[in-house]
């Protein structure tokens, strides 16, 4: 964005004339489009974002949820992810609401009482200087909303069309408009009935369980076996010191990421769960709240933990895991056809346990998934818009 590139604003800057496309949007989700982005994570929204600025190119963004994401769970933003942030102008503000990390302590069994655990270490957050911008917690939803303001205030006019839900796609090369998609009515009170839809291009941001990755026969590889976190956003009473703190803690009965969240009350644990064996079908998912707790507490010791409050828990089950292709064109026809479907972010890459564990032990355990928040996008967006304004 350029502000006042033009000349004197007497407005809000950030509010760009609506043009081509973003003039008379048709708010119901038509027939035709250049670009049908599915979802509206983090991936969707960041290449709606960067599409918003193409107004002659006609982007729709669908996701199967009824309304905006209200809780996340992409919570660490790295430094120079906030760069990103810069790009699209709201670092500063975001910034504001997040809760900013600036170091980490360890924490480690006592050798002389190894049942409880000591500081051991502290050590600034950024000890390198990577990024002139902090390293933050701040939800998931408030980036997202950021990045959807963006949308929203630039030419294109780009906003998301909830309760549609991505059933399949097919490809005929031929139409003008090659990706026939497949979406089901799935909003409140709707009929659930398919609707097809054609677009010349199909971003697949739909996550790990992409049904875009699957229609396109892309197949993810990498770990056979996950890790399992038990995490909690907790209210609690405690006296360990270094609760607003990000700490990584490893004691005899297992360990835990602490890091304090935004607004200055709740504190996140990810406690770890160890390895999920592979036939375990989802059973560790099942994880009781209070056996979660209880690991909490033990892995704190000699310090208590007594939880008021768990506003959002969950058992996250994660390995590496990369896709083959990362788009509809077979390897073997890399040279002479083109591709029309991609797929982002989780959809293709999914966080690296052993990363996360390493970095557990450094600072920065949460960089895995932003390198998804800021690379395979501009690499898959640009593509698409530079080809899109060829054509147009
Ligand atoms: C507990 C937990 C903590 C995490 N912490 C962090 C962190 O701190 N930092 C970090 O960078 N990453 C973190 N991650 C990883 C992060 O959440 C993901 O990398 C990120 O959300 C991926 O974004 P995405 O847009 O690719 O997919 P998602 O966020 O999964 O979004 C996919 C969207 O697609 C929609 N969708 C799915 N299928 C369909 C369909 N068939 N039709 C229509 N819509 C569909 C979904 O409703 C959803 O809105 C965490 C993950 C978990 C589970």
């Amino acid at each position: 964005m350029q502000f006042h590139h033009n000349g004197y604003v007497s407005a809000d800057p950030r509010v760009q004339p609506a043009a081509g496309t973003g003039i008379n949007r048709p708010e119901e989700l038509p027939e035709f489009m250049d670009v049908l982005i599915v979802g509206t994570g983090p991936a969707g929204t960041i290449t709606a974002a960067q599409l918003s600025q193409f107004p002659d190119v006609h982007t729709r963004i669908i996701d199967r949820r009824p309304h905006r994401l209200e809780i996340g769970q992409a919570d660490g933003i790295q430094s120079r992810t906030v760069e990103t942030f810069q790009a699209f102008n709201f670092a500063e503000r975001i910034t504001a609401e997040a809760y900013v990390i600036k170091e980490t302590t360890f924490w480690n069994p006592d050798p002389a009482k190894p049942e409880q655990i000591i500081r051991t270490d502290r050590t600034a957050d950024d000890p390198t200087g990577v990024s002139e911008f902090p390293h933050l917690v701040v939800n998931q939803a408030r980036v997202i909303d950021y990045f959807a303001e963006y949308a929203l205030n630039s030419p294109a006019r780009i906003t998301p069309d909830y309760g549609w839900e991505f059933k399949e796609l097919s490809a005929e090369p031929a139409h003008e408009y090659p990706a026939k998609v497949t979406l089901i009515n799935c909003a409140d009170g709707a009929d659930s009935l398919e609707r097809v839809v054609r677009a010349k291009y199909v971003v697949g941001a739909d996550g790990a369980r992409s049904q875009v990755r699957r229609s396109i026969g892309a197949k993810l590889s990498g770990d056979k076996a996950n890790h399992a976190w038990g995490v909690m956003d907790t209210l609690a009473l405690t006296d360990f010191p270094d609760v607003r703190t990000k700490c990584a803690i490893h004691s005899t009965a297992g360990s835990i990421l602490l890091i304090p969240r935004e607004g200055g009350q709740l504190f996140r644990l990810y406690v770890d769960l160890g390895e999920v064996p592979e036939n375990d079908e989802g059973k560790v998912r099942e994880t009781p709240l209070e056996e979660i707790i209880e690991r909490a507490k033990a892995i704190l010791n000699p310090y208590s933990l007594e939880v008021k409050d768990v506003v959002w828990h969950s058992v996250y089950e994660v390995g590496h895991r990369l896709a083959d292709r990362f788009d509809d064109v077979p390897l073997e026809k890399i040279d002479s056809q083109n591709p029309r479907v991609f797929i982002v972010g989780d959809a293709c890459h999914t966080l690296c346990k052993s990363r996360a564990r390493d970095e557990c032990v450094h600072a920065g355990w949460l960089q895995p998934g932003m390198e998804n928040w800021s690379c395979a996008f501009w690499a898959s967006t640009s593509a698409i818009a530079a080809d899109l304004q060829r054509r147009t």
